[in-house]
């Protein structure tokens, strides 16, 4: 088992391995590696791909990164911690822009925007150690995927990024995870293994975004990370709960619940958290 930044060797990035995400916190975050367990990538991913031209604002070289068509890609669901669930295409795998000249790499939503400081962060940092990689020729692997955001996860604490973002970076590696999991070839004889292995590795991740997003909530403004204070708090309600912290989960959502710019949707979202801690709590006691 190795860490968060198990791949950093293979990327050049040795030197970022250890690191402290939020400067406040040992990282521990664990990353699976099911030595024999393939992932089944769906019929027709490669076919809502296309290849969309980026100019990277760090070595202003222009490359291409692959792409989801969204028209053609259809949400089955939003699941509690606000994963959207497309079919036939796990868009997660697609959000972070990756630049293969320098290796400057970011969720879509802050790639342009990299300060002159945060630029020279990157180049000390990543750029000058970084390893050409090779994505997926069609298609990116969960692997690739995962690879990725990993690569995201570095550039971020390079450009000393806001907990928020870090905090986004986690949570979408917990969804890759979850992804992967689900992908994974069920008749495999080391699939009991791998899902364990996979699961508790997504824990992490969202212990390590729940962290990030308790720190910005103290710090940050709104929007954050495009949601607002409400659904914000949703999120680490629903944080909480997946990793099992019921005080913060319940806090949260009273705080949700009474709050007066909460839309009616998000409320309605709380109020099915609620029953679930509260059927967790009236279970955890009978064990007791
Ligand atoms: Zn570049």
């Amino acid at each position: 088992m190795s860490d968060l930044f198990s791949s950093f060797n293979s990327l050049g990035l040795g030197d970022l391995s250890g690191v402290d995400l939020y400067k406040e916190k040992e990282t521990t975050v664990k990353r699976p590696e099911p030595a024999e367990v393939k992932e089944v990538i769906p019929l027709g991913e490669k076919d809502l791909l296309f290849d969309k031209t980026y100019t990277c604002p760090v070595c202003d070289e222009p490359f291409k990164n692959k792409t989801v068509r969204t028209g053609k890609n259809r949400l089955l669901r939003i699941e509690r911690d606000l994963r959207q669930v497309y079919t036939p295409v796990d868009q997660v795998k697609y959000d972070v822009i990756a630049c293969p000249h320098c290796g400057y790499a970011a969720l879509g939503r802050y790639f342009d925007s990299p300060t002159r400081m945060q630029i020279e962060g990157v180049r000390k940092n990543i750029c000058i150690n970084y390893r050409p990689q090779k994505w997926g020729e069609e298609c990116y692997s969960y692997e690739d995927a995962y690879l990725r955001y990993q690569l995201a996860l570095g550039n971020a604490i390079a450009k000393s990024s806001k907990s928020s973002e870090i905090a986004y970076i986690c949570l979408k590696m917990a969804w890759t995870l979850r992804g992967k999991r689900e992908a994974l070839d069920q008749t495999a004889p080391d699939y009991e293994q791998a899902r364990k292995e996979h699961e508790a590795a997504e824990k992490e991740c969202l212990q390590k975004a729940l962290d990030g997003f308790v720190l910005a909530r103290q710090k940050e403004s709104y929007p954050m990370c495009g949601m607002d204070e409400p659904t914000t708090d949703y999120l680490l309600a629903a944080l909480a709960f997946e990793v099992g912290d019921l005080p913060t989960a319940s806090k949260m959502v009273s705080t949700v619940l009474t709050s007066r710019s909460a839309s009616s949707h998000i409320k309605d979202k709380t109020r099915d958290l609620k029953e679930e801690i509260v059927e967790l709590v009236k279970k955890q006691a009978g064990k007791n």
